[in-house]
């Protein structure tokens, strides 16, 4: 029988592995701890969590990272058993036991029939053979060279810089306006494709005298090193001069009010669309390394963005990761060598739960790949299937950054009502929605490579 080789046993690997060979597939994880080691594990096991204890909300009726857990359970995924298994108290988040649950998945594992992990780094991308990559964040130094090889240098990015994203309906298109710099763009939807928020004098004095007050994370060590290249915190740009910001992201030039056509604001702040569904939008320019309390309060006071509700805040970590809206096929493969998938952080996506649904994904995408078996499309309306089409295509190229899972990846439930009773329906409509979709697809998909 064929083998599936898996570079990482983290938590995309680990899962990508579980679902493999419960699938009847032989599997050999590839693990480099505890040989070689990265400056944020600190032990040998596999899926072992780098920072926080926490899976985030296990809400599956009002949260998309709740509705997540909810299909990796119905997909009999390793992590959320042994999550569950190991749950610590904290009210609708799902927090686990760190090192009993790594202990736990390192076990089961191994005690598996069809695994087997071969402790040692991987320095090169295979020729032949299944395999699927999924080395994380932290992804080690050849290994990251040889991608970068194989995709171009643009292609393969070492820090993430992330600046916020807002949905775009909690925008109040009554201050704001759609309209790119100068008009650019070739088709009126390109040079539609930004929001721009206008600042007084005042205003503009007033946030960045905020930005400079606001609270900020340290750098970890080993972090910073090359992240100055192209992405400084907009708090550092403020902190080199109280003018830089409206000289560079913030300057008002090549644009009109037209809620106010007459004057000139003084700065403005500018959104880009950051999905095709025009669901979500980032602040140009305003990665950062404020805590995220800090963040909600100081992007509030930008006028337009008084109400604005945050699909993910900002910020800039050490973070190996592809332009997969361009280099991965929607089956996860590298275009380049469709041998090759990739899975977990390193695809663009953010975070523990995210990761291993990529990783559960894959497992199964490979098996069917190996065995024949035509799968069905994920559905775009189910968390799974939202992730892994923005990843794969509906993300913004030129500006990728990595993503949480959120209902603005989904398609739009239409016609329900606003406010926050309406929203309350409206994400109850995309979770149910979401349940049916992922029961049908895990039915109409089952796997067998025994
Ligand atoms: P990982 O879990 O990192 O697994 C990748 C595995 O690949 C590792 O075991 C690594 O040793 C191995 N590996 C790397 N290179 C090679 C190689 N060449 N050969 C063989 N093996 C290799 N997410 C959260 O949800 N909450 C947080 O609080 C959080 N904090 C974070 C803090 C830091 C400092 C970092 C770097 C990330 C943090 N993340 C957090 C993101 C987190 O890393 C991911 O969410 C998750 O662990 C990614 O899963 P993964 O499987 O893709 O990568």
């Amino acid at each position: 029988t064929q083998t599936l080789h898996i570079v990482g046993g983290g938590m995309a690997g680990s899962e990508a592995a579980w679902q493999a060979a419960n699938a009847g597939c032989r599997v050999v994880i590839h693990e480099m701890r505890p040989k070689v080691e990265t400056f944020a594990h600190r032990t040998g096991n596999l899926a072992e969590m780098v920072c926080s204890n926490s899976f985030r909300s296990d809400d599956d009726e009002q949260n998309a990272v709740g509705l997540l857990h909810w299909e990796m359970r119905q997909a009999g995924g390793i992590i959320m058993a042994t999550a569950d298994a190991h749950k610590l108290p904290a009210g609708g988040a799902l927090a686990v036991d760190r090192d009993p649950f790594a202990e736990a998945v390192t076990a089961k594992l191994t005690a598996h029939p069809n695994i087997s992990v071969s402790y040692e780094e991987v320095d090169s991308l295979p020729d032949d053979g299944h395999w699927i990559i999924a080395t994380g964040p932290l992804t080690s130094g050849k290994l990251a060279e040889a991608i970068r090889a194989e995709t171009g240098a643009e292609a393969l990015a070492f820090f993430d810089a992330i600046a916020p994203i807002v949905y775009a309906e909690t925008i109040d298109m009554g201050i704001a306006w759609e309209q790119s710099r100068y008009d650019k763009g070739e088709t009126e939807e390109e040079q539609k494709a930004y929001i721009n928020c206008p600042m007084t004098k005042d205003q503009y004095e007033a946030f960045i005298d905020a930005l400079l007050a606001a609270d900020k994370t340290e750098f970890k060590e080993g972090e910073t090193a090359g992240y100055f290249d192209g992405c400084l915190p907009i708090e550092v740009m403020a902190e080199r001069g109280r003018e830089t910001l409206r000289h560079g992201p913030m300057k008002p030039i090549g644009l009109t009010n037209p809620h106010n056509p007459t004057e000139k604001a003084y700065a403005v702040a500018q959104l880009r669309r950051d999905n095709a569904l025009g669901t979500l939008y980032n602040i140009v320019g305003f990665q950062t390394k404020m805590k995220y309390g800090a963040q909600t309060e100081v992007f509030r006071m930008i006028p337009g963005l008084q109400d604005a509700k945050f699909a993910r805040l900002g910020g800039i970590h050490r973070n190996t990761f592809l332009n997969s809206p361009t280099l991965l096929d929607g089956q996860m493969r590298l275009k380049s060598r469709p041998n090759i998938r990739f899975a977990g952080q390193i695809t663009g996506v953010e975070g523990y739960v995210e990761s291993a649904a990529m990783g559960l994904l894959a497992g199964r995408l490979a098996v069917a790949e190996m065995t024949g078996t035509a799968l069905p499309p994920v559905p775009h309306t189910t968390a799974m299937g939202a992730l892994v089409t923005h990843i794969t295509g509906g993300a913004e190229a030129k500006t990728f950054q990595p993503m949480n899972v959120n209902f603005g990846l989904f398609p739009p439930v239409e016609g329900l009502k606003g406010g926050r009773r309406g929203r309350k329906d409206r994400y109850k409509a995309y979770t149910d929605r979401a349940k049916a979709d992922w029961a049908e697809w895990l039915a109409a998909s089952a796997l067998d490579a025994a």
